[in-house]
């Protein structure tokens, strides 16, 4: 794993692209760099306003990241993370708001969707770089097909 610093423009693109995954889209989510002192131990923190359905992600700067930190900063991971709270709130809300079990929770899932999701990508970009070398004759993968079909992206591969 490898730190992942984001432009504002490439990450509130992907903080959309999450949304719509998450089925967050009638939220209104903005997000802002902050300095890593404002945020004490954490890399990121979320504000949600539940009544107006509206959110405020405040992230650690990529300058004020420390290397010392076991885990790389990745910063789509942490706003998959920070999106996770939005559904997790009305479960936790009267708990307090540094609930252990609910940040384990958390955290693994937000890791294994972005990982997913890279993955689903290099299986799709290497379909489509074995199309462009081989444009006839290409049987699909099964796996490739799967993949497609299990995203809603088609899956009627018809090359027989
Ligand atoms: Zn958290």
């Amino acid at each position: 794993m490898r730190n992942n610093f984001l432009s504002m423009e490439a990450l509130e693109d992907r903080l959309r692209y999450w949304q719509s995954k998450l089925r967050l889209m009638d939220w209104q989510v903005e997000i802002m760099f902050e300095r890593g002192y404002n945020l004490g131990a954490d890399i990121g923190r979320i504000h949600i306003f539940e009544d107006k359905r509206r959110a405020l992600i405040r992230m650690t700067e990529a300058n004020d990241w420390d290397p010392a930190n076991l885990l790389p900063y990745d910063m789509e991971q942490v706003v998959v993370h920070e999106l996770l709270h939005i559904h997790f709130y009305p479960l936790t809300r009267d708990a307090g708001s540094n609930v252990t079990a609910e940040e384990q929770a958390i955290e693994a899932i937000s890791w294994a969707l972005v990982s997913l999701d890279r993955r689903a990508d290099e299986v799709e970009n290497y379909y489509l770089q074995e199309l462009e070398r081989r444009p006839y004759g290409l049987l699909p993968r099964p796996a490739v097909v799967n993949c497609y079909a299990g995203r809603g992206e088609g899956g009627t591969h018809d090359n027989t």
